[in-house]
């Protein structure tokens, strides 16, 4: 007889912080499962925004009047917040951008453009998101840099022994994935940076599936950059940030340029402001800013510790359930992973999939998760990927796996 398997008892029960979670979709309790792709906000968020609209909205850095100067505050101390989530040594470490995407934009044109010449070497993970594979292809066309691939392994982790092997005097830039978005592998960062660091290289950590469910600490690891999503942590879109050591980005040139990035200007030339005043151009997304520091204050709140063990409880139990059923195929399957499930279940399309789970009120991604390169090293077009994040119960997986079962028989491929 196959043991039953347990069903653990709940770590942490936040549904009821997130107001969306209450209304039903498709006549069903919500089962959303796409936190990967975005997570949901609690009404701490959702009213910290209103309220900052309501009580605090001015243009910041500019104003004499008490509005602006109450709205450049919020906005600076959201900078000491994100300094302290992320144990950054310097308030001035910290860039707010709008995303992930535009932190490595930033990085790429300043840092990249200023410091890649040809014949030099950016190493890259075979799982990283497009948006840190692009950016340097850009860079690369115009600089005459050459990008390297670190192979990923069949069971989704990063080949060390050849990432070794690339590692050279040539080597100028690595950029490292820190979980995959699209396995859920948990890079060996501090290692990886290490070695990067023995050959004289800089090192980017790409931090948009990671800052939600594990602490993340810039000094300790040593990175020379750190890049998040706001929305990805219970914050709103359009904020994201760049953590750059001092040294590196005072030396940087900018990228845009715009009100507030200066110190004088006339038509002859221009002198810009320190950092990170430089890499902060025109007006920026103010009331996202301080209500990211919202939502990290949530999480320091319910902590990190507990949340990274309530999503490991629920990845187990989940892996262990889809292990039962036939006809499933686990893609990623490291031994140290956080909070995404990719899988493929016989030879349903993962968009079928994705679309017939929906009609259970059961949110998951379907397709190549912006990592093109990672799927065709598995030789598969995309996958079927559950993401969990803190309000995800193992009532969510248990009505993942009842939709996952009623699809199979709708495709007649059920075993039983
Ligand atoms: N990097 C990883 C690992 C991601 O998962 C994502 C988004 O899914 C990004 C970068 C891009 O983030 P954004 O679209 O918020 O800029």
């Amino acid at each position: 007889m196959v043991e039953p398997i347990l069903k653990p008892a709940m770590q942490l029960d936040r549904r009821a912080d997130f107001p969306i979670l209450a209304q039903p979709v498709r006549g069903q309790r919500l089962v959303y499962l796409d936190n990967g792709a975005t997570t949901q906000k609690p009404a701490a968020v959702i009213h910290a925004e209103s309220h900052f609209y309501e009580h605090s909205n001015a243009n910041i850095h500019r104003g004499v009047h008490w509005l602006s100067q109450h709205a450049t505050d919020l906005y600076d101390q959201a900078r000491v917040v994100t300094q302290q989530f992320l144990h950054a040594q310097r308030i001035e470490e910290i860039v707010f951008t709008s995303g992930t995407t535009d932190s490595i934009n930033l990085i790429a044109y300043s840092w990249g453009m200023a410091n890649l010449t040809a014949g030099d070497e950016i190493v890259l993970t075979g799982m990283e998101h497009h948006s840190n594979i692009v950016p340097w292809q850009l860079v690369a066309q115009k600089t005459g840099a050459i990008i390297k691939v670190v192979p990923v392994l069949d069971n989704g982790e990063l080949d060390l022994t050849a990432y070794q092997t690339l590692l050279s005097n040539k080597t100028k830039f690595v950029g490292i994935v820190h979980v995959s978005n699209a396995l859920g592998t948990v890079n060996p960062i501090a290692q990886m940076i290490e070695m990067a660091h023995q050959v004289g290289a800089k090192v980017l950590i790409d931090g948009a599936q990671a800052v939600a469910h594990t602490e993340v600490n810039v000094q300790e690891l040593d990175c020379d950059f750190y890049v998040f999503s706001g929305h990805k942590i219970y914050g709103p879109t359009g904020t994201g940030v760049l953590y750059a050591k001092y040294d590196l980005l005072d030396a940087m040139p900018p990228w845009k340029g715009g009100g507030d990035m200066i110190h004088t200007v006339s038509f002859e030339s221009s002198t810009y402001a320190p950092v990170p005043q430089r890499f902060e151009a025109g007006t920026p997304n103010i009331a996202g800013v301080v209500v990211l520091a919202e939502a990290l204050k949530y999480v320091q709140t319910v902590g990190l510790d507990a949340i990274a063990a309530h999503e490991d409880a629920l990845l187990r139990y989940a892996t262990a359930q889809l292990g039962t059923m036939k006809g499933i195929t686990l893609v990623g399957t490291a031994a140290n992973k956080a909070g995404v499930l990719s899988f493929l279940v016989d030879d349903i399309h993962p968009h079928d999939l994705g679309t017939i789970l929906d009609m259970d009120g059961v949110a998951i991604r379907a397709g190549h998760h912006c990592a093109m390169p990672l799927m065709t090293r598995f030789g598969i077009p995309g996958t079927a990927r559950a993401s969990f994040a803190v309000y995800n119960s193992f009532d969510d997986v248990d009505a993942l796996v009842a939709s996952l079962k009623k699809a199979q028989k709708l495709f007649g491929v059920a075993d039983e």
